[in-house]
């Protein structure tokens, strides 16, 4: 066997090894395999402490960071007022990040976490990524993705969609901002 067959051999069983291991995995609540991993709820606090940079700043207070082999690559939090730009949400910043991070213009195996459900235009912006998952806490009702989509599916068909995780704290700091901006 030459150095390349032995090579390709390894890799695929590398492959399968993997996927039975994540097929196995005992519930979807892990972010990435691997040992010592980290689950949601530790990724959403670092969301969280994003939201609250966003909030001592003055800007609406969401934060996000995405995750790439049980990671940050990247974090972001709301920059609207800062950037003198409506379009400057987290998600946004913390995708572009994570492109500038891991030099590719996809990420198909990153996770996304977001404090509030994502407006249209990021789940946009999170289509055009390839995003693997996507995590948020606080329901939008106002400004959220479903608000518009309804039922229907805005993300890239393969992603996955998990809500709800710290949803109180994420949603606490919201109404804080609001009451205290009155
Ligand atoms: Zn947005």
């Amino acid at each position: 066997m030459s150095f390349f067959e032995v090579f390709t051999e390894y890799a695929d069983l590398y492959s399968k090894a993997k996927y039975l291991y994540l097929k196995a995995l005992p519930f979807r609540g892990w972010s990435v395999i691997g040992p010592g991993f980290m689950d949601d709820t530790h990724f959403m606090k670092e969301a969280l402490k994003q939201a609250r940079e966003a909030y001592d700043a003055g800007e609406v207070p969401v934060g996000a960071v995405v995750v790439w082999d049980n990671k940050i690559i990247a974090r972001g939090h709301n920059q609207v007022e800062r950037l003198n730009d409506s379009t400057a949400h987290a998600e946004m910043i913390a995708l572009t990040s994570a492109f500038n991070t891991l030099g590719s213009k996809y990420l198909p195996e990153a996770v996304l976490y977001v404090t509030v459900e994502p407006c249209l235009m990021c789940c946009g912006a999170m289509y055009w990524s390839k995003i693997k998952r996507i995590v948020y806490g606080a329901e939008d009702v106002k400004n959220g993705y479903r608000k518009t989509t309804g039922e229907n599916f805005p993300f890239h068909p393969k992603a996955e969609v998990t809500k709800g995780i710290l949803a109180d704290e994420c949603a606490q700091l919201m109404k804080d901002f609001f009451i205290a901006r009155r």
